[in-house]
């Protein structure tokens, strides 16, 4: 006969906090990102009461230690300890920040998956968050990352060449750098794409090449104009749109936070 217990499981590792909602009177639901496990959701116990051993350290994209029991066919682990290893509170000093924070949080809700290695979207979410701790300029952080989430997803192709025909895009023949087709995630040339899509300029191009070789610090050091950061934000917005069939909550959020500004 097995033990009921060796079908329990201790874990610990480093992860980031993505969502803390409270259960019942006295508990929370963890939702951390971790490299090798991806996606975990656990209770921790007792967090919302007054001298909880987890005060102060559940923190939406906290970086922390953590461990937590996993019980066969439970869908919710149990967190049994939780140690900060970097806090975030820093992002979310004001409106603009909290509102970024969720938005990053989100994608990986949406993108990451349980309980499979996630090392490429830790690493993005991880870098991300310690560039805008050291102060890089929010809209360049948040146009790098949403980009790079939809290339991690592999949704959005390497924006070198014409899928169709095979032109390179920024040739002569694709002086207006590319389209996105309604309704569709490709880039095509100017020849392939039609007249109804967007048209994506060459600078907005380039930027997407740029984040492809250079990480956060180094784009930072060359970034674009404020107006090729408007296109970039489109553009993923539409082609992340379209892959989920729907638009994510935050930036709906967003959206209308800056419309009534
Ligand atoms: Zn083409």
């Amino acid at each position: 006969m097995v033990a009921s217990d060796s079908l329990v499981r201790l874990e610990t590792s480093e992860a980031l906090i993505l969502d803390v909602v409270n259960l019942h009177e006295r508990d929370r639901i963890v939702t951390f990102l971790t490299r090798e496990a991806g996606k975990k959701k656990g209770v921790a116990q007792g967090s919302r009461a007054r001298h909880s051993r987890f005060a102060g350290q559940l923190q939406p994209l906290a970086k922390v230690a953590i461990t937590w029991f996993e019980k066969e066919g439970r869908e919710l682990a149990r967190i049994s300890s939780v140690e900060l290893i970097r806090p975030a509170g820093k992002l979310q000093e004001d409106l603009e920040g909290i509102l970024l924070g969720s938005y990053l949080a989100d994608h990986l809700l949406e993108f990451a998956q349980e309980n499979e290695p996630s090392e490429a979207f830790y690493r993005l979410l991880d870098s991300t968050l310690a560039a805008l701790l050291d102060g890089v300029d929010r809209d360049l952080a948040a146009r790098y990352f949403e980009a790079w989430i939809l290339r991690l997803a592999g949704i959005f192709p390497a924006p070198r060449e014409c899928p169709v025909c095979g032109r390179p895009f920024g040739g002569e023949l694709a002086a207006h750098g590319a389209i996105l087709p309604p309704n569709a995630d490709a880039l095509l040339c100017a020849e392939c794409g039609g007249s109804a899509g967007l048209q994506v300029s060459g600078e907005v191009l380039a930027f997407l090449r740029q984040i492809g070789r250079q990480a956060l610090p180094a784009v930072r050091e060359s970034p674009p104009s404020a107006r090729v950061l408007r296109q970039v934000e489109d553009l993923c917005a539409r082609v992340r749109r379209y892959f989920l069939q729907r638009e994510l909550r935050s930036y709906d959020v967003i959206r209308q936070t800056r419309a009534s500004l």
